[in-house]
Protein backbone atom coordinates (compact mmCIF):
# COMPACT_ATOMS: atom_id res chain seq x y z
CA UNK A 1 0.00 0.00 0.00
CA UNK A 2 0.70 3.39 -0.94
CA UNK A 3 0.39 5.89 1.47
CA UNK A 4 -0.72 8.62 -1.13
CA UNK A 5 -3.06 5.96 -2.25
CA UNK A 6 -4.48 5.50 0.96
CA UNK A 7 -7.42 7.54 3.15
CA UNK A 8 -5.04 8.34 6.73
CA UNK A 9 -6.43 11.28 8.61
CA UNK A 10 -4.77 11.64 11.81
CA UNK A 11 -5.11 14.64 14.20
CA UNK A 12 -2.86 15.87 16.86
CA UNK A 13 -5.64 16.35 19.16
CA UNK A 14 -8.38 13.99 20.82
CA UNK A 15 -11.94 15.58 21.87
CA UNK A 16 -12.59 16.16 25.02
CA UNK A 17 -15.00 13.47 25.89
CA UNK A 18 -12.16 10.89 25.11
CA UNK A 19 -11.55 9.62 28.68
CA UNK A 20 -9.03 6.63 28.19
CA UNK A 21 -5.91 6.35 25.94
CA UNK A 22 -7.12 4.12 23.64
CA UNK A 23 -10.39 5.85 22.54
CA UNK A 24 -8.19 8.88 22.49
CA UNK A 25 -5.63 7.58 20.12
CA UNK A 26 -8.09 5.05 18.03
CA UNK A 27 -9.72 8.95 17.34
CA UNK A 28 -6.38 10.95 16.68
CA UNK A 29 -5.08 7.70 14.50
CA UNK A 30 -8.44 8.66 12.38
CA UNK A 31 -9.52 4.79 12.85
CA UNK A 32 -13.18 5.20 13.82
CA UNK A 33 -15.09 7.89 13.64
CA UNK A 34 -18.15 8.24 15.66
CA UNK A 35 -21.90 8.26 13.88
CA UNK A 36 -24.09 7.75 17.49
CA UNK A 37 -23.32 7.39 20.77
CA UNK A 38 -22.02 3.71 20.85
CA UNK A 39 -22.11 3.45 17.57
CA UNK A 40 -19.03 3.93 14.93
CA UNK A 41 -17.35 3.98 11.46
CA UNK A 42 -14.62 2.14 11.54
CA UNK A 43 -12.17 3.37 8.65
CA UNK A 44 -9.84 1.99 6.16
CA UNK A 45 -6.96 2.04 8.70
CA UNK A 46 -9.10 0.53 11.64
CA UNK A 47 -10.36 -2.07 9.70
CA UNK A 48 -7.12 -3.61 8.55
CA UNK A 49 -6.15 -3.83 12.47
CA UNK A 50 -9.76 -5.15 13.56
CA UNK A 51 -9.30 -7.98 10.56
CA UNK A 52 -5.63 -8.87 11.98
CA UNK A 53 -7.28 -9.53 15.30
CA UNK A 54 -10.44 -11.52 13.51
CA UNK A 55 -7.57 -13.42 11.22
CA UNK A 56 -5.56 -15.04 14.27
CA UNK A 57 -9.37 -15.51 15.91
CA UNK A 58 -10.82 -17.54 12.81
CA UNK A 59 -7.52 -19.61 12.55
CA UNK A 60 -7.64 -20.53 15.88
CA UNK A 61 -11.14 -21.54 15.69
CA UNK A 62 -10.91 -23.80 13.07
CA UNK A 63 -7.79 -25.34 14.22
CA UNK A 64 -9.92 -25.96 17.11
CA UNK A 65 -12.57 -27.81 15.09
CA UNK A 66 -15.63 -24.85 15.50
CA UNK A 67 -17.02 -24.40 11.46
CA UNK A 68 -17.70 -20.83 10.28
CA UNK A 69 -21.21 -19.70 9.36
CA UNK A 70 -23.02 -16.59 9.67
CA UNK A 71 -26.65 -16.13 11.12
CA UNK A 72 -28.16 -13.11 10.71
CA UNK A 73 -28.67 -9.57 12.44
CA UNK A 74 -32.44 -8.99 12.70
CA UNK A 75 -34.08 -11.91 14.37
CA UNK A 76 -37.81 -12.87 15.09
CA UNK A 77 -39.32 -12.70 18.25
CA UNK A 78 -40.96 -15.67 18.03
CA UNK A 79 -37.75 -17.50 18.86
CA UNK A 80 -36.86 -15.36 21.95
CA UNK A 81 -40.08 -15.96 22.98
CA UNK A 82 -39.23 -19.40 23.05
CA UNK A 83 -36.41 -19.25 24.70
CA UNK A 84 -38.09 -16.51 27.55
CA UNK A 85 -35.78 -13.84 26.50
CA UNK A 86 -38.21 -11.49 24.60
CA UNK A 87 -38.74 -9.98 27.93
CA UNK A 88 -36.30 -11.07 30.27
CA UNK A 89 -33.03 -9.51 28.52
CA UNK A 90 -34.38 -5.99 29.18
CA UNK A 91 -33.92 -3.17 27.53
CA UNK A 92 -30.12 -3.65 26.47
CA UNK A 93 -31.91 -5.61 23.45
CA UNK A 94 -33.09 -3.47 20.93
CA UNK A 95 -36.48 -4.16 19.56
CA UNK A 96 -37.95 -3.09 15.89
CA UNK A 97 -41.80 -3.63 13.44
CA UNK A 98 -41.18 -4.60 10.35
CA UNK A 99 -44.26 -3.01 7.63
CA UNK A 100 -46.39 -5.84 8.34
CA UNK A 101 -46.16 -5.21 12.34
CA UNK A 102 -43.91 -8.38 12.63
CA UNK A 103 -41.57 -7.91 15.38
CA UNK A 104 -37.89 -8.28 15.68
CA UNK A 105 -34.59 -7.61 17.63
CA UNK A 106 -30.68 -6.87 16.34
CA UNK A 107 -29.43 -9.83 17.86
CA UNK A 108 -27.12 -9.34 21.32
CA UNK A 109 -25.76 -12.63 20.73
CA UNK A 110 -27.59 -16.00 18.96
CA UNK A 111 -28.36 -18.81 21.18
CA UNK A 112 -31.89 -18.52 19.67
CA UNK A 113 -30.68 -18.65 16.68
CA UNK A 114 -28.10 -21.28 16.68
CA UNK A 115 -30.23 -23.79 18.74
CA UNK A 116 -33.26 -22.85 15.80
CA UNK A 117 -30.57 -23.92 13.28
CA UNK A 118 -29.55 -26.99 14.95
CA UNK A 119 -32.75 -28.71 15.60
CA UNK A 120 -33.58 -28.16 11.97
CA UNK A 121 -30.31 -29.77 10.75
CA UNK A 122 -28.84 -31.81 13.33
CA UNK A 123 -31.01 -34.53 14.29
CA UNK A 124 -28.13 -38.24 15.48
CA UNK A 125 -25.73 -38.37 17.71
CA UNK A 126 -23.22 -38.96 14.67
CA UNK A 127 -23.66 -35.36 14.14
CA UNK A 128 -22.09 -34.63 17.77
CA UNK A 129 -20.37 -33.34 19.08
CA UNK A 130 -20.18 -29.77 16.65
CA UNK A 131 -19.31 -25.82 17.46
CA UNK A 132 -19.95 -23.53 15.24
CA UNK A 133 -19.05 -20.04 15.19
CA UNK A 134 -19.61 -17.31 13.32
CA UNK A 135 -17.56 -13.46 13.39
CA UNK A 136 -20.61 -10.95 13.43
CA UNK A 137 -22.30 -7.81 14.33
CA UNK A 138 -24.07 -6.95 17.64
CA UNK A 139 -26.09 -4.62 19.37
CA UNK A 140 -26.60 -4.20 22.99
CA UNK A 141 -28.08 -1.01 23.69
CA UNK A 142 -25.89 -0.25 26.86
CA UNK A 143 -27.04 1.63 29.36
CA UNK A 144 -24.02 3.70 29.39
CA UNK A 145 -21.86 3.25 25.91
CA UNK A 146 -17.98 4.68 26.85
CA UNK A 147 -14.77 4.76 26.15
CA UNK A 148 -15.32 4.28 22.26
CA UNK A 149 -15.43 1.29 20.91
CA UNK A 150 -14.40 -0.61 24.05
CA UNK A 151 -18.30 -0.57 25.52
CA UNK A 152 -20.11 0.51 22.15
CA UNK A 153 -24.05 -0.32 21.66
CA UNK A 154 -22.84 -1.93 17.55
CA UNK A 155 -19.62 -3.77 18.15
CA UNK A 156 -18.02 -7.21 16.70
CA UNK A 157 -18.09 -10.27 18.17
CA UNK A 158 -16.91 -14.31 17.29
CA UNK A 159 -19.37 -16.33 18.57
CA UNK A 160 -19.24 -19.90 19.00
CA UNK A 161 -22.32 -22.62 20.24
CA UNK A 162 -20.90 -26.22 20.80
CA UNK A 163 -23.32 -29.43 20.72
CA UNK A 164 -22.65 -32.56 22.65
CA UNK A 165 -24.32 -35.62 23.90
CA UNK A 166 -22.73 -35.47 27.27
CA UNK A 167 -21.08 -33.67 29.70
CA UNK A 168 -17.61 -35.80 29.41
CA UNK A 169 -17.69 -34.37 25.72
CA UNK A 170 -18.82 -30.74 26.69
CA UNK A 171 -15.82 -30.35 28.90
CA UNK A 172 -13.20 -31.86 26.48
CA UNK A 173 -14.69 -29.13 23.63
CA UNK A 174 -14.56 -26.02 26.93
CA UNK A 175 -11.01 -27.35 27.41
CA UNK A 176 -10.56 -27.09 23.86
CA UNK A 177 -12.13 -23.77 23.37
CA UNK A 178 -9.82 -22.65 26.73
CA UNK A 179 -6.51 -23.63 24.89
CA UNK A 180 -7.88 -21.89 21.47
CA UNK A 181 -8.45 -18.72 23.20
CA UNK A 182 -5.26 -18.83 25.34
CA UNK A 183 -3.44 -19.12 22.09
CA UNK A 184 -5.36 -16.26 20.51
CA UNK A 185 -4.27 -13.92 22.79
CA UNK A 186 -1.03 -15.04 22.96
CA UNK A 187 -0.55 -14.69 19.78
CA UNK A 188 -1.97 -11.34 19.42
CA UNK A 189 0.87 -10.60 21.98
CA UNK A 190 -1.06 -9.21 24.84
CA UNK A 191 -0.92 -9.66 28.35
CA UNK A 192 -4.23 -11.57 29.85
CA UNK A 193 -5.30 -13.83 32.31
CA UNK A 194 -7.79 -16.45 32.01
CA UNK A 195 -10.23 -15.93 35.24
CA UNK A 196 -12.71 -18.04 36.73
CA UNK A 197 -15.88 -16.20 36.62
CA UNK A 198 -19.07 -15.82 39.06
CA UNK A 199 -20.84 -18.70 38.04
CA UNK A 200 -23.48 -16.59 39.96
CA UNK A 201 -27.05 -16.48 38.38
CA UNK A 202 -26.68 -19.36 36.16
CA UNK A 203 -25.63 -22.05 39.29
CA UNK A 204 -23.30 -23.82 39.38
CA UNK A 205 -22.23 -23.45 35.55
CA UNK A 206 -18.62 -23.61 34.57
CA UNK A 207 -16.99 -20.14 33.01
CA UNK A 208 -14.36 -18.74 32.76
CA UNK A 209 -13.11 -14.89 31.43
CA UNK A 210 -10.12 -13.65 29.51
CA UNK A 211 -9.05 -10.84 30.83
CA UNK A 212 -6.66 -8.09 29.70
CA UNK A 213 -4.59 -6.88 32.18
CA UNK A 214 -4.79 -2.55 31.66
CA UNK A 215 -5.05 0.04 34.55
CA UNK A 216 -7.87 1.39 32.81
CA UNK A 217 -10.01 -2.22 33.17
CA UNK A 218 -13.45 -2.12 34.61
CA UNK A 219 -12.88 -5.53 36.35
CA UNK A 220 -10.28 -6.12 39.94
CA UNK A 221 -8.65 -9.38 39.62
CA UNK A 222 -6.37 -11.28 41.52
CA UNK A 223 -3.99 -13.67 40.72
CA UNK A 224 -0.56 -15.78 41.31
CA UNK A 225 3.02 -14.84 40.74
CA UNK A 226 4.23 -18.28 40.63
CA UNK A 227 0.80 -20.05 38.97
CA UNK A 228 -1.88 -19.55 36.62
CA UNK A 229 -4.40 -18.80 39.28
CA UNK A 230 -6.71 -16.02 38.58
CA UNK A 231 -9.98 -14.95 39.63
CA UNK A 232 -12.22 -11.76 39.78
CA UNK A 233 -11.13 -9.84 43.24
CA UNK A 234 -14.63 -10.52 44.63
CA UNK A 235 -14.27 -14.47 44.42
CA UNK A 236 -10.15 -14.75 45.49
CA UNK A 237 -10.52 -16.37 48.69
CA UNK A 238 -8.59 -14.90 51.69
CA UNK A 239 -6.75 -17.69 53.33
CA UNK A 240 -6.60 -18.48 56.77
CA UNK A 241 -3.89 -17.34 58.34
CA UNK A 242 -0.99 -19.99 59.74
CA UNK A 243 -0.29 -18.76 62.95
CA UNK A 244 -2.50 -20.10 66.18
CA UNK A 245 -4.09 -17.03 67.82
CA UNK A 246 -1.12 -16.38 70.83
CA UNK A 247 -2.76 -16.33 74.62
CA UNK A 248 -4.11 -12.88 75.72
CA UNK A 249 -1.64 -11.16 78.00
CA UNK A 250 -3.48 -7.46 78.65
CA UNK A 251 -6.62 -6.28 80.69
CA UNK A 252 -9.42 -4.79 79.05
CA UNK A 253 -9.33 -1.30 79.51
CA UNK A 254 -12.15 1.54 77.96
CA UNK A 255 -10.11 4.40 76.68
CA UNK A 256 -11.74 7.62 75.98
CA UNK A 257 -11.75 8.51 72.21
CA UNK A 258 -13.93 11.84 72.13
CA UNK A 259 -13.72 12.14 67.91
CA UNK A 260 -12.16 9.37 67.04
CA UNK A 261 -14.01 6.91 64.70
CA UNK A 262 -12.22 6.21 61.80
CA UNK A 263 -9.69 2.77 62.03
CA UNK A 264 -7.19 5.26 60.90
CA UNK A 265 -8.01 7.96 63.31
CA UNK A 266 -8.51 5.66 66.14
CA UNK A 267 -5.34 3.89 65.50
CA UNK A 268 -3.03 7.15 65.38
CA UNK A 269 -4.66 8.45 68.38
CA UNK A 270 -3.64 5.20 70.79
CA UNK A 271 -0.46 4.96 69.02
CA UNK A 272 -1.22 1.74 67.52
CA UNK A 273 -1.54 -0.02 64.10
CA UNK A 274 -4.24 -0.77 62.06
CA UNK A 275 -3.34 -4.15 61.82
CA UNK A 276 -3.74 -4.37 65.67
CA UNK A 277 -7.40 -3.22 65.80
CA UNK A 278 -10.71 -4.83 65.17
CA UNK A 279 -13.30 -3.19 62.80
CA UNK A 280 -17.14 -4.35 63.22
CA UNK A 281 -19.96 -3.58 60.54
CA UNK A 282 -23.45 -4.49 61.84
CA UNK A 283 -25.45 -5.38 58.48
CA UNK A 284 -28.96 -6.66 58.46
CA UNK A 285 -29.62 -10.48 58.51
CA UNK A 286 -32.10 -12.99 57.93
CA UNK A 287 -33.01 -13.03 61.75
CA UNK A 288 -32.33 -9.48 62.58
CA UNK A 289 -28.75 -7.40 62.80
CA UNK A 290 -25.56 -9.45 62.12
CA UNK A 291 -21.64 -8.36 62.94
CA UNK A 292 -19.06 -8.50 60.85
CA UNK A 293 -15.73 -7.93 62.50
CA UNK A 294 -12.42 -7.76 60.40
CA UNK A 295 -8.72 -6.98 60.88
CA UNK A 296 -8.63 -3.46 60.68
CA UNK A 297 -7.00 -3.05 57.70
CA UNK A 298 -8.99 -5.31 55.62
CA UNK A 299 -12.15 -4.37 53.63
CA UNK A 300 -15.43 -6.08 54.03
CA UNK A 301 -16.19 -8.04 50.25
CA UNK A 302 -19.76 -7.90 50.00
CA UNK A 303 -20.32 -10.77 47.84
CA UNK A 304 -18.65 -13.35 50.26
CA UNK A 305 -20.47 -11.94 53.30
CA UNK A 306 -23.86 -12.02 50.87
CA UNK A 307 -23.43 -15.71 50.91
CA UNK A 308 -23.67 -16.64 54.55
CA UNK A 309 -26.38 -18.20 55.77
CA UNK A 310 -27.23 -15.42 58.46
CA UNK A 311 -27.20 -12.67 55.19
CA UNK A 312 -29.51 -14.58 53.29
CA UNK A 313 -28.23 -13.31 49.82
CA UNK A 314 -27.80 -9.92 50.64
CA UNK A 315 -25.33 -7.29 52.27
CA UNK A 316 -26.76 -4.79 53.00
CA UNK A 317 -25.60 -1.94 56.18
CA UNK A 318 -28.09 -1.60 59.11
CA UNK A 319 -29.45 1.31 59.36
CA UNK A 320 -29.01 3.96 62.20
CA UNK A 321 -31.57 3.19 64.42
CA UNK A 322 -30.74 -0.37 64.51
CA UNK A 323 -26.99 0.29 65.13
CA UNK A 324 -28.03 2.24 68.09
CA UNK A 325 -30.67 -0.52 69.12
CA UNK A 326 -28.08 -3.28 69.36
CA UNK A 327 -25.17 -1.62 70.39
CA UNK A 328 -26.18 0.92 71.95
CA UNK A 329 -23.48 3.70 70.08
CA UNK A 330 -23.27 5.42 67.00
CA UNK A 331 -21.34 4.08 64.27
CA UNK A 332 -17.42 4.85 64.76
CA UNK A 333 -17.75 3.52 68.48
CA UNK A 334 -18.94 0.10 68.25
CA UNK A 335 -17.20 -3.35 68.71
CA UNK A 336 -17.94 -7.08 69.41
CA UNK A 337 -17.93 -7.07 73.09
CA UNK A 338 -20.83 -7.12 75.36
CA UNK A 339 -23.01 -7.19 72.26
CA UNK A 340 -26.93 -8.86 72.73
CA UNK A 341 -27.10 -12.51 72.13
CA UNK A 342 -29.24 -12.29 69.32
CA UNK A 343 -26.31 -10.73 67.34
CA UNK A 344 -24.41 -13.02 65.56
CA UNK A 345 -20.78 -12.06 65.93
CA UNK A 346 -18.88 -13.42 62.52
CA UNK A 347 -15.00 -13.07 62.42
CA UNK A 348 -12.96 -12.95 59.36
CA UNK A 349 -10.18 -15.33 59.41
CA UNK A 350 -7.50 -12.86 59.71
CA UNK A 351 -9.46 -10.89 62.66
CA UNK A 352 -9.47 -14.16 64.50
CA UNK A 353 -5.81 -14.36 65.18
CA UNK A 354 -5.76 -11.00 66.45
CA UNK A 355 -4.46 -10.76 70.51
CA UNK A 356 -4.93 -7.93 72.76
CA UNK A 357 -6.77 -5.91 70.08
CA UNK A 358 -8.48 -2.47 69.95
CA UNK A 359 -11.92 -2.13 68.88
CA UNK A 360 -15.24 -0.25 69.23
CA UNK A 361 -16.61 0.39 72.98
CA UNK A 362 -20.29 0.31 72.11
CA UNK A 363 -20.63 3.80 73.99
CA UNK A 364 -19.93 6.66 72.27
CA UNK A 365 -17.01 8.09 72.56
CA UNK A 366 -15.05 5.19 73.75
CA UNK A 367 -12.75 2.32 72.43
CA UNK A 368 -11.72 -0.59 74.24
CA UNK A 369 -7.75 -1.58 74.58
CA UNK A 370 -6.62 -5.67 75.12
CA UNK A 371 -9.45 -6.90 73.89
CA UNK A 372 -9.57 -10.63 73.36
CA UNK A 373 -11.79 -13.41 71.29
CA UNK A 374 -13.60 -15.81 73.42
CA UNK A 375 -12.67 -13.91 76.84
CA UNK A 376 -14.41 -10.89 76.04
CA UNK A 377 -16.30 -11.23 72.60
CA UNK A 378 -18.59 -14.07 71.64
CA UNK A 379 -17.22 -15.66 68.65
CA UNK A 380 -20.46 -17.28 66.20
CA UNK A 381 -18.19 -17.93 63.31
CA UNK A 382 -14.47 -17.44 61.76
CA UNK A 383 -15.51 -16.94 58.37
CA UNK A 384 -13.97 -15.70 55.16
CA UNK A 385 -15.29 -11.74 54.40
CA UNK A 386 -13.12 -9.82 53.27
CA UNK A 387 -11.34 -8.60 50.25
CA UNK A 388 -8.15 -10.37 48.73
CA UNK A 389 -5.38 -7.48 49.02
CA UNK A 390 -1.81 -7.75 46.97
CA UNK A 391 0.85 -10.07 48.70
CA UNK A 392 -1.73 -12.55 50.36
CA UNK A 393 -1.05 -15.93 49.59
CA UNK A 394 -2.46 -17.68 46.55
CA UNK A 395 -5.55 -20.09 46.98
CA UNK A 396 -3.36 -22.37 45.30
CA UNK A 397 -0.35 -22.81 47.70
CA UNK A 398 1.80 -21.75 44.92
CA UNK A 399 2.92 -18.21 45.02
CA UNK A 400 1.20 -14.74 46.54
CA UNK A 401 -1.48 -12.88 44.52
CA UNK A 402 -1.30 -9.59 42.52
CA UNK A 403 -4.09 -7.27 41.71
CA UNK A 404 -4.51 -5.68 38.73
CA UNK A 405 -7.17 -4.13 36.25
CA UNK A 406 -8.58 -6.20 33.29
CA UNK A 407 -10.61 -5.75 30.52
CA UNK A 408 -13.23 -8.26 29.17
CA UNK A 409 -11.99 -9.70 25.80
CA UNK A 410 -13.56 -13.35 26.01
CA UNK A 411 -16.04 -15.30 27.85
CA UNK A 412 -16.17 -18.64 27.63
CA UNK A 413 -19.62 -20.68 29.24
CA UNK A 414 -20.73 -24.18 29.87
CA UNK A 415 -24.58 -23.96 29.61
CA UNK A 416 -25.55 -27.13 30.22
CA UNK A 417 -29.22 -27.88 28.90
CA UNK A 418 -30.31 -24.06 29.40
CA UNK A 419 -30.90 -23.50 25.96
CA UNK A 420 -31.38 -26.57 24.62
CA UNK A 421 -34.56 -27.38 26.81
CA UNK A 422 -36.46 -24.01 26.59
CA UNK A 423 -36.15 -24.64 22.91
CA UNK A 424 -36.42 -27.87 22.18
CA UNK A 425 -33.43 -29.06 20.65
CA UNK A 426 -33.52 -32.79 20.57
CA UNK A 427 -31.35 -35.82 18.51
CA UNK A 428 -31.65 -39.24 18.63
CA UNK A 429 -29.11 -41.02 20.40
CA UNK A 430 -27.52 -44.91 19.96
CA UNK A 431 -30.51 -46.34 21.09
CA UNK A 432 -33.00 -44.21 18.83
CA UNK A 433 -34.07 -42.51 22.01
CA UNK A 434 -34.48 -38.90 22.31
CA UNK A 435 -32.08 -36.56 23.95
CA UNK A 436 -31.27 -33.13 24.79
CA UNK A 437 -27.76 -32.05 24.09
CA UNK A 438 -25.61 -29.88 26.26
CA UNK A 439 -24.11 -26.76 24.99
CA UNK A 440 -20.82 -24.44 25.57
CA UNK A 441 -20.77 -20.83 24.31
CA UNK A 442 -17.70 -19.00 23.74
CA UNK A 443 -17.26 -15.23 22.89
CA UNK A 444 -14.87 -12.81 21.78
CA UNK A 445 -15.47 -9.17 21.54
CA UNK A 446 -13.52 -8.87 18.11
CA UNK A 447 -13.76 -4.91 18.46
CA UNK A 448 -12.89 -4.37 22.08
CA UNK A 449 -9.42 -6.09 21.37
CA UNK A 450 -8.07 -3.67 19.11
CA UNK A 451 -8.76 -1.09 21.85
CA UNK A 452 -7.55 -3.53 25.06
CA UNK A 453 -4.53 -3.57 23.01
CA UNK A 454 -4.14 -0.16 22.53
CA UNK A 455 -4.62 0.46 26.63
CA UNK A 456 -1.46 -1.81 27.29
CA UNK A 457 0.49 -0.52 24.44
CA UNK A 458 1.04 3.01 24.00
CA UNK A 459 3.36 5.74 25.12
CA UNK A 460 3.23 10.00 24.48
CA UNK A 461 3.75 9.42 20.53
CA UNK A 462 1.03 7.07 19.97
CA UNK A 463 -0.12 3.65 19.43
CA UNK A 464 2.68 0.65 20.30
CA UNK A 465 0.97 -2.42 18.65
CA UNK A 466 1.94 -6.08 19.52
CA UNK A 467 3.05 -6.76 15.81
CA UNK A 468 0.69 -8.79 14.63
CA UNK A 469 -1.91 -6.67 15.10
CA UNK A 470 -0.31 -3.44 13.66
CA UNK A 471 -1.77 -1.87 10.14
CA UNK A 472 1.84 -2.84 8.87
CA UNK A 473 4.74 -4.18 9.94
CA UNK A 474 6.95 -1.38 8.13
CA UNK A 475 7.06 1.70 6.72
CA UNK A 476 9.45 2.67 3.82
CA UNK A 477 9.71 6.84 4.45
CA UNK A 478 10.70 8.69 1.36
CA UNK A 479 12.38 12.35 2.13
CA UNK A 480 11.68 14.98 -0.24
CA UNK A 481 10.56 12.16 -2.94
CA UNK A 482 10.12 14.83 -5.64
CA UNK A 483 13.40 16.60 -5.91
CA UNK A 484 15.44 13.36 -6.03
CA UNK A 485 14.36 10.13 -8.47
CA UNK A 486 17.17 8.29 -6.94
CA UNK A 487 15.63 8.22 -3.67
CA UNK A 488 12.20 7.50 -4.91
CA UNK A 489 13.46 4.51 -6.90
CA UNK A 490 15.73 2.95 -3.99
CA UNK A 491 12.57 3.41 -1.51
CA UNK A 492 10.36 1.53 -4.37
CA UNK A 493 12.55 -0.94 -4.72
CA UNK A 494 12.61 -1.97 -1.06
CA UNK A 495 9.09 -1.68 -0.43
CA UNK A 496 8.39 -4.14 -3.35
CA UNK A 497 11.11 -6.27 -1.65
CA UNK A 498 9.75 -6.40 1.66
CA UNK A 499 6.20 -7.06 0.32
CA UNK A 500 7.48 -9.90 -1.57
CA UNK A 501 8.66 -11.53 1.11
CA UNK A 502 5.65 -11.45 3.19
CA UNK A 503 6.90 -8.21 5.44
CA UNK A 504 3.85 -6.16 5.27
CA UNK A 505 5.18 -2.96 4.13
CA UNK A 506 3.43 0.51 3.68
CA UNK A 507 5.29 3.46 1.29
CA UNK A 508 5.61 6.64 2.82
CA UNK A 509 4.88 8.49 -0.30
CA UNK A 510 3.31 11.29 0.46
CA UNK A 511 5.76 13.94 0.38
CA UNK A 512 5.55 15.48 3.60
CA UNK A 513 8.16 16.81 5.83
CA UNK A 514 10.59 14.27 7.95
CA UNK A 515 8.34 15.56 11.18
CA UNK A 516 4.77 15.10 10.41
CA UNK A 517 5.43 11.94 8.21
CA UNK A 518 7.28 10.57 11.53
CA UNK A 519 4.90 11.79 13.82
CA UNK A 520 2.04 10.14 11.84
CA UNK A 521 4.06 6.75 11.56
CA UNK A 522 4.58 6.89 15.57
CA UNK A 523 1.33 7.60 16.07
CA UNK A 524 -0.69 4.51 14.28
CA UNK A 525 1.73 2.46 15.82
CA UNK A 526 3.56 0.96 12.90
CA UNK A 527 6.21 -1.03 14.32
CA UNK A 528 9.64 -0.53 11.72
CA UNK A 529 9.81 2.69 10.15
CA UNK A 530 12.99 2.72 7.60
CA UNK A 531 14.23 6.04 5.84
CA UNK A 532 15.25 6.10 2.41
CA UNK A 533 17.46 9.60 2.22
CA UNK A 534 19.96 10.77 -0.45
CA UNK A 535 22.84 10.50 2.24
CA UNK A 536 21.72 6.69 3.44
CA UNK A 537 21.93 6.06 -0.40
CA UNK A 538 25.59 7.23 -0.82
CA UNK A 539 26.75 5.12 2.16
CA UNK A 540 24.57 2.03 1.45
CA UNK A 541 22.33 2.52 4.13
CA UNK A 542 18.90 2.60 5.30
CA UNK A 543 17.91 4.79 8.78
CA UNK A 544 16.16 2.05 10.62
CA UNK A 545 14.00 2.72 14.06
CA UNK A 546 11.73 0.32 15.92
CA UNK A 547 8.59 1.94 17.52
CA UNK A 548 10.20 2.05 20.87
CA UNK A 549 13.44 2.86 20.39
CA UNK A 550 15.02 6.20 21.53
CA UNK A 551 17.42 6.30 18.30
CA UNK A 552 17.81 5.43 15.11
CA UNK A 553 20.45 3.21 13.68
CA UNK A 554 22.05 2.75 9.61
CA UNK A 555 21.68 -0.63 8.47
CA UNK A 556 22.28 -1.97 4.93
CA UNK A 557 20.14 -4.25 3.08
CA UNK A 558 21.22 -7.48 4.70
CA UNK A 559 21.30 -6.78 8.20
CA UNK A 560 17.75 -4.61 7.78
CA UNK A 561 16.29 -8.03 6.70
CA UNK A 562 18.18 -9.76 9.04
CA UNK A 563 15.41 -7.74 11.46
CA UNK A 564 12.46 -9.74 10.23
CA UNK A 565 13.42 -13.12 10.27
P1 LIG B 1 -19.47 -6.96 29.77
O1 LIG B 1 -19.41 -7.64 31.12
O2 LIG B 1 -18.21 -6.25 29.39
O3 LIG B 1 -20.71 -6.13 29.57
P2 LIG B 1 -20.65 -9.35 28.79
O4 LIG B 1 -20.20 -10.27 29.86
O5 LIG B 1 -22.01 -8.83 28.78
O6 LIG B 1 -19.60 -8.12 28.72
P3 LIG B 1 -20.56 -11.47 26.84
O7 LIG B 1 -22.01 -11.69 26.68
O8 LIG B 1 -19.75 -12.40 27.63
O9 LIG B 1 -20.32 -9.96 27.36
O10 LIG B 1 -19.97 -11.24 25.37
C1 LIG B 1 -18.75 -11.79 24.88
C2 LIG B 1 -17.70 -10.72 24.68
O11 LIG B 1 -18.18 -9.64 23.88
C3 LIG B 1 -17.25 -10.05 25.95
O12 LIG B 1 -16.27 -10.84 26.60
C4 LIG B 1 -16.68 -8.75 25.45
O13 LIG B 1 -15.33 -8.91 25.03
C5 LIG B 1 -17.52 -8.44 24.24
N1 LIG B 1 -18.50 -7.38 24.54
C6 LIG B 1 -19.61 -7.49 25.28
N2 LIG B 1 -20.28 -6.33 25.35
C7 LIG B 1 -19.57 -5.44 24.60
C8 LIG B 1 -19.74 -4.06 24.25
N3 LIG B 1 -20.78 -3.36 24.70
N4 LIG B 1 -18.82 -3.47 23.45
C9 LIG B 1 -17.77 -4.17 22.99
N5 LIG B 1 -17.55 -5.46 23.29
C10 LIG B 1 -18.43 -6.11 24.07
MG1 LIG C 1 -19.10 -11.82 29.77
Amino acid sequence: MRLSQFHLNTAREAPADAEIASHKLMLRAGMIRKLAAGIYTWSPLGLRVLRKVEGVVREEMQRAGAIEMTMPCVQPRELWEESGRWEKYGPTLLKMRDRKEQEYCFGPTHEEIICDFVRSEVSSYKQLPVTFFQVQTKFRDEIRPRFGVMRAREFLMKDAYSFHLDQTSLDETYKTMFDAYSRIFTRLGLKFRAVAADSGAIGGDVSHEFQVLADSGEDAIAFSNESDYAANVELAEAMAPEMVRPEPSKELKRVDTPTQKTIAEVSAFLNVQPTECVKTVLVRGVGGVVALCLRGDHELNEVKASKLPELGGESMLASEEQILAATGAHAGFIGPVGLPADVPVIVDRAASVLVDFVCGGNQDGTHLTGANWHRDARVTRIADLRKVVAGDPSPDGRGTLSIARGIEVGHIFQNGRKYTQTMNVTVLDANGKSVTPLTGCYGIGVSRVVAAAIEQGHDERGIVWPEPMAPWRVAVCIINPKNDSKVLEAAESLYRELNERGIETVLDDRGLRPGPMFADIELIGIPHRVVVSERGLANGTFEYRGRVDTESRNLDKRELLALFG
